[in-house]
């Protein structure tokens, strides 16, 4: 049962283990989804060139973000990389504003406390096609060493343990079917109508598909 009221709006989550697409995914669903936007989190990393501050992130130094963990100003955090990553409960608010959804794009343990702490967000995993394929796109990516992927796909692995935690399991296989799932996902949440979709996107499932030996070709 939710327990938001009939004009409230939806906080929907997205994570996925690093390298899956999920940055790519959010955009381009937020982009095609009047109705969604984005929480701004807060971060303690630097600024990358071209983001800018409140839009991308709010951009806080480790005291400043401290002293809002102390406060409890946070719906959920975590840190990632050395640096330190949380949603205030004040950007879920902002972005839940005349019946609005909001779109977290975080990665896995924040997901795991928003569950715990927010009834009625709904929890979205992307997984990628399997793990050699996300070894390939790592590889692909050109940006980390042979150490850092292994990390990544040992950090890919222990994450995936959490998919049980989500309310669905969505493969990124292919860029726009994918973000049409979301899509769907977001809408049939707003109108009540999940029946199917809640099945087709089962994480069970995902994560059995996920881990089964693959069969090679004939
Ligand atoms: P980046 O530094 O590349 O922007 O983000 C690094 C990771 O932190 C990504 O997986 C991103 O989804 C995650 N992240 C961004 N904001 C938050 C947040 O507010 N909370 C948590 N738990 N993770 C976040």
């Amino acid at each position: 049962m939710s327990d938001r009221g009939i004009e409230q709006g939806i906080p929907f989550v997205v994570a996925a283990p690093s390298g899956t697409g999920k940055t790519t995914v959010c955009r381009k669903v937020v982009e095609q989804e009047e109705r969604i936007s984005f929480s701004v989190s807060h971060t303690t990393r630097r600024k990358r060139d071209g983001e800018v501050d409140g839009r991308d992130y709010c951009f806080v130094d480790e005291p400043e973000f401290r002293r809002l963990v102390a406060e409890d100003a946070f719906l959920e955090w975590a840190e990632y990389n050395a640096h330190l990553y949380g949603t205030s409960w004040e950007a879920i608010d902002r972005g839940l504003a005349g019946g609005r959804d909001v779109l977290l794009e975080i990665e896995v343990q924040g997901a795991r406390q928003v569950r715990a702490r927010r009834a009625d967000a709904r929890l979205i995993f992307l997984l990628p096609p399997s793990m050699r394929e996300l070894e390939r796109r790592l590889q692909g990516r050109g940006t980390d060493s042979r150490d850092e992927i292994r990390r990544r796909l040992d950090v890919a692995n222990r994450e995936l343990e959490a998919i049980r935690d989500f309310d669905y399991a969505v493969t990124n296989d292919e860029l726009d079917s994918c973000v049409a799932n979301l899509l769907a996902i977001i809408r049939a949440e707003r109108d009540g109508s999940v029946g199917a979709l809640r099945e087709r996107f089962s994480p069970a499932l995902a994560e059995e598909k996920f881990r089964a030996p693959r069969v090679p070709p004939a």
